[in-house]
């Protein structure tokens, strides 16, 4: 299947093509050309499905033409190597815990699908040159790629981040690894790592002599598997006798998680509705209530992976949907909160239902709680597990939270890092090695 561009103005692109490069020449973002409805007889019996056995027959949809059966397979079964419980909350409100994989975060499917993709294509090329996967984190991002592509052959991962500005817990998860993962501790913003990334593609020596690529998360081949487990939430919910009138709310930042919910149900998946949950950067909000769009500079909010100022697969949901912010507002409700709001509702979800939000699932839950209507069934997206904001949530339930054996794990590695100033000449000497 082939792969347009949502600005329309580069030529189409393969899934290989796509899943090298990220962005479109013309700055969009790639978008495949279809996007086929699965069949009633797989909706009539997902409840009989095993998670691998479901994602595989999405995944199918998508890159099946691509890649051979088997080889589809194995990737898709190597992805989902922990589960994504639907674990309930309230009345007629459930968790979809997103957590259990390696990072503790929902990112970690898109980036260890990402890495066994390009590893399989990487395998098929005949020069054996490796190639360079440059990724620039404020923390979340940086340890679900270097963690997803660690050990995948073939591929060098740099992992850009801004000196001190990274939690411990976070710093850990991608400086603890070594073999093909490199982290690279930069003397300045999250913003300079960004723009040291961006200098490194545009050089040309550079790229004449080694190839790199990006695994932020508008490529494709992160984007597109996060459809997963909505199924998987959908045939939870069937074997409960709950899969009616279902209500899905994502907590959203860039918006690729909930773009990978719409793709689902454009698939045939019977979600009414989507709510997206925003914190105080609301640009998405502002829009379904105003039909503009406004970009603005992002805020430092508790739930920090959704300060977003300008979504990236904004585009794709416009796209998706024609354009027309009538057939979105049909489709998608909004919310946003303030940080006191969060904090509220993690406590107050600790103290009446036993159940510890982190400060992004927070929105998810509050944004169902308000907006249910009757005989609604909700599903919130638990995008990482409250520990990985321990300061914030201890502070809040004036408790103290238990860490996770796996967080630990990695709270006992040694730190390796390579530390430079902001120049892209100092950065392209660490790659060259
Ligand atoms: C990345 C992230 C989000 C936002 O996801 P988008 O796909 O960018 O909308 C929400 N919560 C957590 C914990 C994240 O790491």
């Amino acid at each position: 299947m082939n792969y347009y561009s949502t600005n329309k103005q580069a030529p189409v692109a393969s899934l290989e093509e796509a899943v090298v490069k990220g962005l479109a020449a013309d700055k969009g973002l790639f978008m495949p050309e279809r996007i086929r409805r699965l069949p009633e007889e797989f909706f009539d019996t997902i409840d009989h499905l095993s998670f691998q056995e479901i994602a595989y027959r999405v995944a199918d949809a998508f890159f099946g033409d691509d890649i051979p059966a088997d080889k589809l397979r194995h990737i898709v079964e190597d992805t989902l190597s922990f589960d994504t419980p639907l674990v309930p909350v309230s009345d007629g409100i459930y968790s979809l815990e997103l957590f259990h994989g390696p990072t503790l975060a929902f990112k970690d499917v898109g980036a260890r699908f990402m890495a066994r993709l390009l590893g399989h294509f990487i395998s098929q090329r005949n020069d054996k040159g490796v190639v360079n996967v440059l990724v620039a984190t404020s923390g979340d991002t940086g340890s679900a790629v270097a963690n997803g592509f660690l050990g995948v052959e073939g591929i060098r991962v740099y992992v850009l981040y801004p000196k001190g500005k990274v939690s411990e817990i976070q710093e850990k998860q991608f400086t603890t690894l070594g073999r093909n993962i490199t982290a690279i501790e930069v003397d300045g913003t999250f913003d300079d790592c960004q723009a040291m990334v961006k200098a490194a593609f545009m050089d040309k020596e550079l790229n004449e002599r080694l190839t790199l690529t990006s695994a932020n998360s508008i490529n494709v081949a992160r984007f597109l598997p996060q459809a997963f487990y909505y199924f998987q939430a959908y045939a939870q919910l069937k074997r409960l006798g709950k899969a009616y009138n279902v209500v899905v709310c994502v907590p959203s930042g860039n918006f690729g998680n909930i773009t990978a919910g719409l793709f689902g149900k454009h698939m045939g998946l019977p979600i009414k509705r989507f709510i997206a949950a925003n914190n105080r950067n609301d640009i998405f909000y502002q829009y379904l209530l105003t039909g503009q769009y406004t970009p603005r500079p992002s805020i430092a909010t508790i739930a920090n992976a959704m300060d977003v100022g300008d979504p990236s697969n904004f585009a794709r949901v416009l796209d998706l949907y024609g354009h027309s912010h009538d057939a979105i507002t049909a489709d998608i409700a909004g919310a946003t909160y303030t940080d006191e709001q969060i904090a509220l509702t993690i406590a107050d979800t600790w103290h009446r239902h036993h159940y510890l939000l982190d400060p992004h699932g927070a929105c998810g839950y509050r944004a169902l709680a308000e907006g249910l209507r009757p005989g609604e069934t909700g599903v919130f997206l638990e995008t990482a597990h409250p520990a990985k904001f321990l300061h914030t949530v201890e502070r809040i339930i004036a408790q103290p939270v238990e860490i996770p054996t796996k967080l630990q794990a990695f709270l006992k590695g040694e730190k390796q890092s390579v530390p430079i100033g902001t120049g892209v000449e100092e950065l392209k000497g660490v790659i060259r090695g």
